[in-house]
């Protein structure tokens, strides 16, 4: 499958930068996820950041990056990777990262690979570039700085996830801010992303105009209701993303109820092992080697037919949309002391969604009624509205860049800036040029 022409179909200028910054978006400048922009200044000095896909059916590319070195990558979501292979196959591109980072993307590229073999859906890199990938990362510990032509860079703690970092870019001219997927409200596994005084901050705007409920109350009800189910003799099934999380819930689970019996399947548990060698990035790293022994992994078909006695599955995906919540909720939909807690965001087109709207959901290939009692929690990983209104102003930058969200809440958080900073809403594809 050939998305791209290399060199042909970007939509990149070729002018170059009289003064200031361009900011160049080829990807999650108005959409959700599916990130890649490419920062360049008078110096030549041009980088990338983030090179991800969107995992729709079918996926969303960013469009085709021009001739690149150095891409600096954020986290390890494969809406900020996904399309890292291709960058390092066609241009040779060096990957920056955390080492926690760079750990967790072998496994996220390869689940992609497969996923795209499986569904048949085109993926633009194949697994020779997979393995450059692997090669080409450059490693760099929170706050220490780095240089790429003319630029010193930095990483500060994203909150969002372990290892997700923000980048502190400190040009001849500027310094800006690039926030990624982040939040500034502590949860069970990551600290709180503190901000950093800078002219241009570009920031995710996924929450823009919505506020979040209380983070400890909205864990206090997914305990309840756990223990509601299990009270009336049910299981209680949670799917969560592989990769924040099904980590988060287990912290959850074990501080509020650690006498329920709970299992932990699917790709988490790998992920889990990098966070646990990575522990620079945990917030309290011991509590999460305490989960670690008492979740009961599920590794082989056997382990997974005892699960069904269990109180507790904390599986992916996610979204119901494969893994072995599917496997699991095949077996206990029938009877109706089990539940079902849903504990993110379900896009449309998912089979969470499905089972949110329609009461039934794709199972093995047939779309299956479900019965079961469904709930939902909102457990985000994003700063809320209130959030990023006062990062935004503690950074006190003279322009604000808002990206990574719909029309809806980009417009509802830009609102709040009308003078200083000066807001901007970048599209897809054109540049931006900030002093
Ligand atoms: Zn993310």
């Amino acid at each position: 499958m050939v998305l791209y022409s290399p060199g042909r179909t970007s939509s990149y200028p070729t002018d170059p930068v009289d003064s200031g910054i361009r900011i160049h978006f080829l990807g999650g400048g108005d959409e959700v996820g599916n990130v890649g922009c490419v920062l360049e200044d008078k110096t030549g000095t041009r980088i990338l950041i983030d090179y991800g896909l969107a995992p729709t059916r079918p996926p969303r590319y960013p469009s085709e990056c021009p001739p690149i070195d150095h891409a600096v990558i954020t986290h390890s979501h494969i809406d900020h990777i996904g399309m890292a292979p291709w960058l390092v196959g066609h241009h040779g591109t060096r990957l920056h990262g955390t080492t926690l980072t760079a750990a967790v993307s072998e496994m996220m590229w390869r689940d992609t690979y497969k996923v795209s073999s499986i569904e048949g859906y085109p993926l633009p890199w194949d697994m020779r570039d997979l393995d450059a990938a692997l090669g080409a990362w450059e490693t760099h510990d929170m706050g220490e700085w780095f240089e790429i032509g003319a630029w010193r860079l930095r990483f500060h703690l994203a909150g969002h996830i372990p290892g997700a970092a923000m980048i502190e870019i400190e040009t001849p001219e500027i310094r800006l801010l690039w926030g990624g997927d982040m939040d500034t409200r502590q949860n069970p596994n990551v600290a709180g992303a503190k901000p950093v005084k800078c002219d241009i901050l570009c920031i995710e705007s996924t929450y823009g105009g919505r506020e979040h409920p209380n983070r400890l109350e909205e864990e206090a009800r997914l305990v309840a209701r756990v223990k509601e189910v299990v009270s009336r003799g049910g299981l209680a099934l949670i799917p969560a993303f592989a990769s924040g999380r099904c980590q988060d819930i287990l912290r959850i689970l074990h501080t509020a109820a650690p006498h329920l019996e709970v299992h932990f399947d699917g790709m988490g548990t790998r992920v889990t092992k990098h966070w646990m060698n990575n522990p620079e990035h945990i917030h309290q790293p011991e509590g999460l080697e305490k989960v670690w022994r008492w979740a009961r992994k599920v590794r082989s078909k056997s382990d997974r037919k005892k699960a069904l006695e269990a109180d507790v599955i904390v599986t992916t995906s996610g979204m119901l949309d494969g893994g072995p919540a599917i496997w699991y909720l095949n077996r206990l939909r029938h009877d109706s002391a089990n539940a079902i807690l849903l504990t993110g965001y379900q896009a449309e087109g998912s089979g969470g969604r499905s089972l949110l709207d329609k009461g039934s959901l794709p199972i093995f290939g047939n779309i299956t009624p479900v019965e079961l009692e469904v709930s939902q929690f909102q457990l985000s990983n994003h700063a809320g509205h209130s959030e990023l209104q006062s990062f935004v102003r503690a950074c006190e930058p003279r322009h604000v860049v808002f990206f990574h969200g719909d029309t809806e809440a980009r417009e509802a958080i830009s609102a709040e800036f009308t003078q200083q900073p000066t807001p901007s809403l970048p599209l897809n594809g054109t540049s931006l040029n900030l002093k």
